[in-house]
């Protein structure tokens, strides 16, 4: 694992987060180096990497998600250490495993925490070992219907069937009731084989009005384990989260005791080292239960960076090259309030659909405690050939309420244009009295959809910078990157 000081740091990932350790390589003096499809670099990349290595042409499965190819890669750029991000091959432990054998240093933990963690069946029994609550329910190795349906009747309904290798909300069912049961079972058991090649599932009681709170760990080889407070990532669609933040609203000193606790056990339970993030879910009586854990740097890290005045990636690659974690838990403090959002390229009145396009305008927010990591910028051709998340807005404000305004203002200042994104949406979210009132669950978005729908009318900042860009037509005649705003916001764009 670790083997002294890194010089060059291979990155075999795209989009917004590959610049952000592109980033902290420079801070420093380490030299960069993306892997990449052909032809998939993003203009950010172009500046914020030092070197370049091809994994050759293909879908992701022959590029990003190929051992040999990226093993080949760091081989042939000279790179003494990589870090995966997160998606693609971030949470397999094979990957971690090549490069010890290749003699690079993996910027994560070791190989067999990876491996336990990634079922969550096996994390489920581990917890129940070191004596943290997991959701009742069902995690055996018996998979038959008629096994499944005998556990359900004692777990009880609703319940969740979950894949036990999934993760981004896929191969997970609420099923109502025991009639729903088999089709749920067999269309869970295609899914997860399909995406993670293991048809195993696992049951568990479904919590209505929960909320998600995770806590950030950091470990290091010494044996050293912090934890870095808790998110809350509570709105979700389709399971997946859309906006986290930090502190939790209506998170007393107790329960953050006894969760961020439970964290570290986890972590000590498996001998962990680097950055990882333990999930939970809270019930409405305040009681919490272990979901998952997620061995790898989260896409909502920013929000514990800024909140305690940290770098995780840094602290990531020093911990890799054998430093102990960087703090002291008693000097760590969570100061202000940060909320993330997260701009998708999708439809949130089509379900979410994932959009495509060419972004014609592109204009990010700026100002106090304003932070934007971006994947995109303009001319970034959008296909749905990867994850659709486009940008994160991070806000810093001192108070939670003022966090709220300052990310809604924010939120109407972010204009892109040339695909449609969920920047209404999340605006609409943000500025809603329930979202304000910090009394959230899981549930928020399915519950308030139709209120949460993008405007038909455009914003002052839209119409600036569609202007701006040249796109208005006085004939009438609507082109470019103003023909995909709604047909309100077109007159608006004709008229001026
Ligand atoms: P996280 O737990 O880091 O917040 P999610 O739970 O939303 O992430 O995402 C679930 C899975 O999808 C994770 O494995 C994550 O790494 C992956 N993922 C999310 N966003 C992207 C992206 N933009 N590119 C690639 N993979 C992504
Ligand atoms: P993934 O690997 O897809 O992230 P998780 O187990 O972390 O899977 O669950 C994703 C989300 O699904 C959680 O954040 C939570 O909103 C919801 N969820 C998971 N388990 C339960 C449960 N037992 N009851 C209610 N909601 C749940
Ligand atoms: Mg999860």
């Amino acid at each position: 694992m670790a083997s002294g000081l890194i010089r060059s740091i291979l990155v075999p990932n795209r989009g917004e987060i590959a610049v952000r350790i592109a980033r902290a390589c420079r801070e420093m003096k380490i030299r960069s180096v993306l892997a990449h499809a052909d032809g998939d670099i993003s203009p950010e990349a172009q500046t914020a990497f030092d070197d370049f290595v091809p994994l050759g042409a293909g879908e992701s499965r022959d590029t990003y998600l190929n051992i040999d190819r990226i093993i080949e890669a760091a081989v042939r750029a000279g790179a003494d250490a990589l870090h995966p991000g997160y998606g693609f091959l971030s949470e397999r432990a094979e990957l971690a495993r090549a490069c010890e054998s290749a003699g690079i240093t993996f910027i994560g933990p070791p190989a067999s925490a990876m491996e336990v963690m990634g079922s969550k069946a096996a994390s489920r029994k581990l917890m129940q070992r070191l004596g943290v609550p997991v959701v009742p329910g069902y995690d055996g190795e018996e998979q038959s219907i008629p096994h499944l349906e005998k556990e359900a009747e004692s777990i009880g309904y609703p319940l969740l069937v979950k894949a036990s290798g999934g993760g981004g909300g896929k191969g997970m069912k609420i099923v109502a009731s025991r009639d729903e049961l088999r089709t749920s079972v067999e269309s869970a058991q295609r899914e997860s084989l399909k995406s993670f090649g293991d048809a195993r599932l696992l049951l568990e009681k479904y919590i209505e009005r929960s909320r998600h709170i995770e806590v950030q760990i950091l470990g290091d080889a010494q044996g050293q384990i912090i934890h870095l407070f808790e998110r809350d990532c509570s709105i979700q669609r389709r399971h997946q989260k859309v906006i986290e933040e930090s502190p939790a609203p209506h998170f007393n000193h107790a329960l953050r005791d006894r969760m961020t606790g439970a964290a570290v056990a986890a972590g000590r339970g498996v001998a962990y080292t680097n950055a990882g993030t333990v999930e939970f879910i809270l019930t409405p009586e305040g009681e919490f239960y272990f979901l998952e854990m997620n061995t790898r740097l989260q896409v909502e890290h920013p929000v514990t960076e800024v909140v305690v005045g940290i770098d995780l990636v840094r602290a990531q690659i020093e911990i890799a090259q054998g430093g102990s974690v960087p703090w002291n838990q008693h000097a760590l403090v969570q100061r202000g309030h940060a909320i993330e959002t997260r701009v998708y390229a999708e439809d949130p009145r089509q379900g979410f659909l994932p959009q495509i396009g060419r972004v014609a305008v592109y204009h990010e927010p700026r100002g106090p405690g304003v932070r934007v990591d971006s994947g995109i910028d303009l001319g970034s051709e959008l296909t749905v050939r990867f994850d659709p998340l486009l940008a994160k807005l991070i806000v810093w404000a001192e108070t939670r309420e003022q966090c709220i305004d300052r990310l809604s203002a924010a939120l109407r200042d972010f204009v892109i244009l040339g695909t449609g994104t969920n920047i209404d949406f999340l605006r609409r979210t943000v500025e809603h009295p329930l979202f304000r009132s910090g009394e959230v669950g899981t549930q928020f978005i399915a519950e308030n959809l139709s209120s949460l729908f993008p405007a038909l009318e455009a914003e002052p900042a839209m119409v600036a910078a569609v202007l701006q860009a040249g796109f208005a037509r006085p004939s009438g005649e609507v082109r470019g990157p103003a023909a995909t705003l709604p047909n309100v916001w077109q007159s608006v764009v004709t008229l001026r």
